[in-house]
C-alpha cells in the first residue's frame, strides 16, 4: 500500500498551495467588503473579486480539476481528492475560483455523462468556461425530500413539449442572474415502479412561468455570493421534449448517480475546512493570555487539538480509500464507503469547528474570523445531499444483509 501521491497530484497540490496563498487568502478581506456593500442583482452573484480569481486560476490551467475524461481535467477521484481538499480551506473563493462549485460540478457531471450533443453544446460549454452558473432543483417544501420518491412535481409530456408544475426550496445558485439552467427533478409517471416515476429535465431559468420567489436564510446567512438557497415555483413551464435528460423515467438513477462524485467532493473540502478551524485555534490559544498563561496551555484545549489532528487524519484516510475504490471498482462497488465518509465527515468537522469556535471566544462567532461561517456550511451537510440519519439507514441495512 503506497499513501504517497503521485507526481501529477503533488504538481498540482503545489500550485494550488500556491495560488491560495498568492491569491485567495489575500482576496479574503477583498471579498467579504465587497460583500457586504453588494446591492440588488449583485447581492446574489459572486463578488467582483471571484471573477479575477477565476481569470488567474484558469490562466494558470488550476480549472475544471473536478472532471475525470477529455472535457475536464481528466483528473482520478483519487488525484482530485486532495486539491479539493484544499480548495475547502476559503471554501466561499476557491471552489468557484476554479470552476469546482456544486452545483454547477454535478449538473456538469450529468450533462457530461446522460445529455445529448445538443444539451451539452447548450449548456454544458459554457459551465466549463465558467461563463455561466446553474442549479440543481430536486427539494420540495411540501414533502419529506430525503426520499426521493417523495418529489410531487410534474414533467407532463403535452405534443412536442413538457409541462412542469411545482415548487422546489433550498435550490442552491438559483438566485444568480448568471444562473441560466436548471435541472429540475420531478414525476413523470406517477403510476410507473417507485423508482422509474421520476424524470430530469433541462428548464432554462428565464423560461415563462419560473418564479425565483425569494432566498432561504442557512443560519440566518443567504449565501448570497453562492446564489443564494432559492424558493422556485414552476407554473405551466413549457420547455421543448428534447430537454428531456437520459429517458423518461431515469430520473432517480441519475440522481443516485450524481451524488457519489458530490458526496467525497464534500467531504474533502470539509477536511479542507477542518484544517483550517485546526490552525486558527492552535494560534489563537497560543496568541491570547488567560489567567496567567497561554491558552494553549490549558489542558482541556490541548485534547480538543489533538482530537482535531486525529479526527482529521482518520477522515483523510476513509476518504481517500474511497476516492480509490471510486476509481477501481465504480460508484457502486464504494457504495458503503461513500455512505460512510458522508455520515462521519460533516459530523467530525462540526466538532471541531464548534471547539475552534470555543477557542476564540467571542470573536470566534463573529464576521473577523471565518469560523461562524464554515460552522454554519458544514453543519448545512449533515442535511444535504441525504440527511445523516438516512444514509445510516441504507448503510445499516446493507450490512444486515449479510447475516439474513
Ligand atoms: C444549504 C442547503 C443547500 C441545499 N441545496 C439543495 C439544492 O441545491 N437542490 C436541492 O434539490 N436540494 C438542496 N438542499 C436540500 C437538501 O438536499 C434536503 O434538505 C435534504 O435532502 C433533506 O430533505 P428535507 O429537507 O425535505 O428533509 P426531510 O425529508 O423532511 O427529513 C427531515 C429529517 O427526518 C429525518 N429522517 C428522514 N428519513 C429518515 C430515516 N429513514 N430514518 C431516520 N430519520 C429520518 C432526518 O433527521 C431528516 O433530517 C439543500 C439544503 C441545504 C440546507
Amino acid at each position: 500500500m503506497d499513501f504517497a501521491y503521485d507526481a501529477r497530484t503533488e504538481e498540482l497540490r503545489t500550485r494550488l498551495t500556491a495560488f491560495m496563498e498568492s491569491h485567495v487568502y489575500p482576496a479574503e478581506p477583498v471579498f467579504a467588503l465587497q460583500r457586504e456593500q453588494a446591492e440588488g442583482d449583485a447581492r446574489w452573484s459572486a463578488p467582483p473579486v471571484v471573477e479575477e480569481l477565476k481569470a488567474e486560476a484558469k490562466r494558470q490551467g488550476l480549472w475544471n480539476l473536478f472532471l475525470p475524461g477529455e472535457r475536464g481535467a481528466g483528473l482520478t477521484n483519487l488525484q482530485y481528492a486532495p486539491l479539493a481538499e484544499i480548495t475547502g480551506r476559503s471554501p466561499h473563493l476557491a471552489p468557484p475560483a476554479l470552476n469546482c462549485a456544486a452545483p454547477d460540478t454535478g449538473n456538469m457531471e450529468v450533462l457530461s455523462e446522460f445529455g445529448t450533443e445538443q444539451q451539452r453544446k447548450q449548456w454544458l460549454e459554457p459551465l466549463l468556461a465558467g461563463e455561466i452558473r446553474s442549479a440543481f432543483a430536486m427539494t420540495e417544501p411540501d414533502v419529506a425530500s430525503s426520499d426521493a420518491t417523495n418529489i410531487e412535481t410534474r414533467i407532463e409530456r403535452d405534443g412536442d413539449s413538457y409541462v412542469v408544475n411545482g415548487r422546489k426550496w433550498y435550490i442552491s445558485g438559483a438566485m444568480n442572474p448568471k444562473c441560466a439552467i436548471m435541472i429540475v427533478m420531478g414525476k413523470s409517471d406517477p403510476s410507473a415502479e417507485r423508482h422509474r416515476q421520476q424524470s430530469q429535465i433541462l428548464v432554462p431559468r428565464d423560461t415563462p412561468g419560473v418564479e425565483v420567489r425569494r432566498g432561504m436564510r442557512v443560519f440566518g446567512y443567504d449565501d448570497g455570493d453562492h446564489g443564494g438557497h432559492a424558493e422556485v415555483v414552476f407554473t405551466d413551464v413549457r420547455v421543448p421534449a428534447e430537454n428531456l435528460i437520459g429517458e423518461e423515467g431515469g430520473g432517480f438513477a441519475i440522481a443516485q448517480a450524481r451524488l457519489g462524485p458530490g458526496r467525497i467532493h464534500h467531504c474533502m473540502r470539509l477536511i479542507g475546512m477542518a484544517e483550517r478551524a485546526l490552525e486558527l485555534m492552535c494560534r489563537r490559544a497560543t496568541d491570547r493570555v488567560a489567567f496567567g498563561k497561554p491558552i494553549a496551555e490549558q489542558g482541556v484545549v490541548q485534547e480538543w487539538i489533538a482530537e482535531a489532528r486525529v479526527e482529521i487524519e482518520l477522515l483523510r484516510l476513509l476518504v481517500l480509500k474511497t476516492a480509490y475504490l471510486m476509481d477501481t471498482v465504480g460508484n457502486r462497488g464504494a457504495h458503503t464507503e461513500i455512505q460512510s465518509i458522508k455520515i462521519a465527515t460533516p459530523a467530525a468537522v462540526v466538532k471541531i469547528i464548534d471547539r475552534a469556535i470555543q477557542v476564540h471566544g467571542a470573536g470566534g462567532v463573529s464576521q473577523d474570523f471565518p469560523l461562524a461561517e464554515l460552522w454554519a456550511g458544514a453543519r448545512t451537510l449533515r442535511l444535504a445531499d441525504g440527511p445523516d440519519e438516512v444514509h445510516k439507514r441504507s448503510l445499516a441495512r446493507r450490512e444486515l444483509k449479510k447475516y439474513v
